[in-house]
């Protein structure tokens, strides 16, 4: 599974199309939206992120800029959401950076995001889904 936050610039010609459909229709996609605004001059902005097969993510995205649409990547970030985090230890098994590790005598499982190269592979390794990516670069409207 291919997955990545993308932010989607509809012109307001192209804006009331439902092209985002097509990416499940024929691409076999799926998305979370994660913020939809629309501007004052009726230009859309959608931040999502887009997930499926790899080859079908290159071809929906082609898809998209065929039809107008600026696709931009959005810069993402690990973020840990602490309250979930039960300090199992399960991602620092899986962090190829130290970014996670176990301080020892307390046995609790530290995030230094510094060190994080938001390679990702934490996200699944984690039990209660306390390992988020998110976008950096937009702020939501
Ligand atoms: S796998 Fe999840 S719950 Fe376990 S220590 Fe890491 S972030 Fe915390
Ligand atoms: S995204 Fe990669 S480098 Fe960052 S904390 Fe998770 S496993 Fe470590």
């Amino acid at each position: 599974m291919y997955s990545k936050i993308l932010i989607l610039r509809f012109s307001k010609e192209i804006v009331h199309k439902p092209l985002v459909c097509a990416l499940v229709k024929d691409y076999d996609l799926t998305f979370n939206i994660l913020n939809a605004t629309v501007l004052p001059r009726k230009e859309g902005i959608l931040v999502l992120e887009l997930s499926g097969d790899r080859k079908n993510f290159r071809q929906g995205v082609k898809y998209l800029k065929d039809q107008g649409v600026k696709v931009q990547n959005a810069e993402q970030e690990v973020k840990r959401d602490e309250k979930k985090c039960v300090h199992c230890g399960a991602c620092t098994a899986v962090c190829p950076t130290g970014a996670l590790c176990i301080q020892r005598p307390e046995m609790t499982v530290i995030f230094d995001q510094k060190k994080c190269s938001v390679c990702e592979l934490c996200v699944p390794a984690c039990p209660t889904r306390a390992m988020k990516v998110r976008p950096t670069n937009y702020v939501f409207f």
